[in-house]
C-alpha cells in the first residue's frame, strides 16, 4: 500500500485546493470592489480549475480503488495453517470463502474432525447421562 498512501496524500491536497476555490470564488462574487466584467473572467478562471481538478480528483480516486483492490488480492494470498494428513505442515494456498486461514482440503479435514469430536463427546454424554439416571432409579427405588 505504498502507491496508496501517496495517492491519497495528493487526493487530500487535491480536495484541500478545491475547497479553498469555492471559499476564494465566493469571496470574489461578493466583494464590492470589483467589477461586473472582473467578477466574470474570475468566476470561469476558477471553473475552468475546478474542471481541471474534478478531473483529476477523478482519475486518482479510480487509481487508489485499483491500488486497493491489489492489496486486498495480495493480502488474501496467504498460505494455509492447516496439516495434511500424511504429508505434514500444507502448502496450498488458503482460499476458502469461508475462512481466510485455511486451504478447502484442510478445511473439510478440519470440520470432519470437529465434527468426529462432536460425536464423541455426545455419545459420552449420552453414556454418562444414562448411567446418573440408572443410578437415580435404583436410588428412587431404593427410598420407595
Ligand atoms: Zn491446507
Amino acid at each position: 500500500m505504498r502507491n496508496a498512501a501517496e495517492i491519497q496524500r495528493r487526493l487530500d491536497e487535491y480536495l484541500q485546493i478545491k475547497a479553498d476555490y469555492r471559499i476564494e470564488r465566493a469571496e470574489i462574487m461578493s466583494d464590492s470592489d470589483m467589477s461586473a466584467d472582473e467578477k466574470r473572467k474570475a468566476r470561469y478562471q476558477i471553473d475552468n480549475i475546478n474542471r481541471l481538478l474534478n478531473v483529476r480528483i477523478a482519475e486518482l480516486r479510480w487509481v487508489l480503488g485499483l491500488e486497493e483492490e491489489l492489496a486486498v488480492k495480495e493480502s488474501r494470498k496467504r498460505i494455509c495453517i492447516g496439516f495434511g494428513e500424511y504429508e505434514g505442515k500444507c502448502q496450498n494456498e488458503a482460499d476458502t470463502p469461508w475462512t481466510p486461514y485455511w486451504c478447502s482440503r484442510c478445511d473439510k479435514l478440519r470440520q470432519r474432525y470437529i465434527s468426529d469430536q462432536l460425536d464423541k463427546l455426545m455419545n459420552d454424554f449420552a453414556q454418562k447421562s444414562s448411567k446418573i439416571l440408572q443410578k437415580m432409579c435404583q436410588r428412587t427405588k431404593g427410598a420407595l
